[in-house]
């Protein structure tokens, strides 16, 4: 009898732990049943991933949201690594009709306003990208790391995600950012030239500072928000819901977010 995605998820689980991030990809390819898609933000968490996907020849979908507010480094570093590697990481847009909408309603930096503001710009040009980018797979494969923040510290390497349908597998979960910025060092492997200006987490241009010292690595992203509500909505739980600080329970009353586009 065929597993169901969830007793596979958990089966793989329980695996990972004694796999390496290079056999975790390999086991999900052969896993699961159906096309296994890797979503990057080209950070270096995401390039290494990148890395062992292309070296390896693995037969897994390489796709960017491309947010259009990116880092000039950011589409530097894209161009780089598909001329490093041979191949293509595949674009994903927001709307165009929705874009437009977007910004002529609040503004072309509007999500510095208000939350609100600020969720519907990641809700058109990030979560609904991202719905398109997943539709069809059978597995998902992210760069989560479990100490970047605390809403991600209790996840694991992989779970089904009940709200897409799909396996989602972290393959770098348990590696820390320093074996990691060691990994990709002595693999030649190409990064944002922003990480050395304390950019940790990179996004959007307008939504990412550098961190100061002793500050936690997320704390440059959408620094202005109140810090439990600064999650983009590209994580969520089985109902749609984006993850929050708190112990990865999705937001009551959050309207903008009551459930996120499939
Ligand atoms: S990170 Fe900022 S610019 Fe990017 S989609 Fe979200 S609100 Fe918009």
């Amino acid at each position: 009898m065929t597993a169901t995605l969830p007793d596979l998820a958990a089966t793989l689980n329980g695996e990972f732990a004694g796999l390496t991030p290079l056999e975790r990809l390999q086991a999900m390819v052969a896993r699961v049943d159906g096309p296994v898609v890797f979503t990057t933000s080209l950070g270096i968490e995401d390039q290494m991933i990148t890395h062992l996907i292309f070296s390896n020849d693995l037969p897994i979908q390489v796709k960017t949201l491309d947010t259009g507010r990116l880092f000039p480094e950011t589409y530097a570093l894209w161009r780089e690594t598909e001329e490093k590697y041979g191949r293509r990481i595949r674009a994903m847009y927001p709307q165009a009709e929705a874009l437009e909408e977007l910004v002529n309603d609040q503004g072309i930096d509007g999500f510095y306003y208000a939350p609100e503001f600020r969720k519907n710009c990641c809700g058109v040009r990030k979560v609904e990208p991202l719905g398109r980018a997943l539709a069809g797979a059978a597995g998902w494969i992210t760069g989560l790391r479990r100490d970047q923040s605390a809403n991600r510290s209790d996840m694991d390497y992989v779970a089904f995600d009940g709200a897409r349908g799909l396996i989602k597998a972290n393959p770098i979960f348990d590696w820390t950012r320093e074996r990691i910025a060691s990994f990709t060092a002595a693999g030649g492997v190409p990064v944002n030239a922003l990480h050395a200006q304390n950019f940790l987490s990179i996004g959007c241009a307008p939504c990412t500072r550098a961190i100061r010292p002793g500050e936690p690595e997320r704390a440059g992203r959408w620094w202005w928000e109140e810090e439990t509500k600064r999650e983009c909505g590209l994580h969520v739980d089985d109902d749609g819901r984006p993850m929050r600080a708190d112990n990865n329970r999705p937001a009551e009353g959050d309207a903008a977010f009551e459930r996120l586009p499939q």
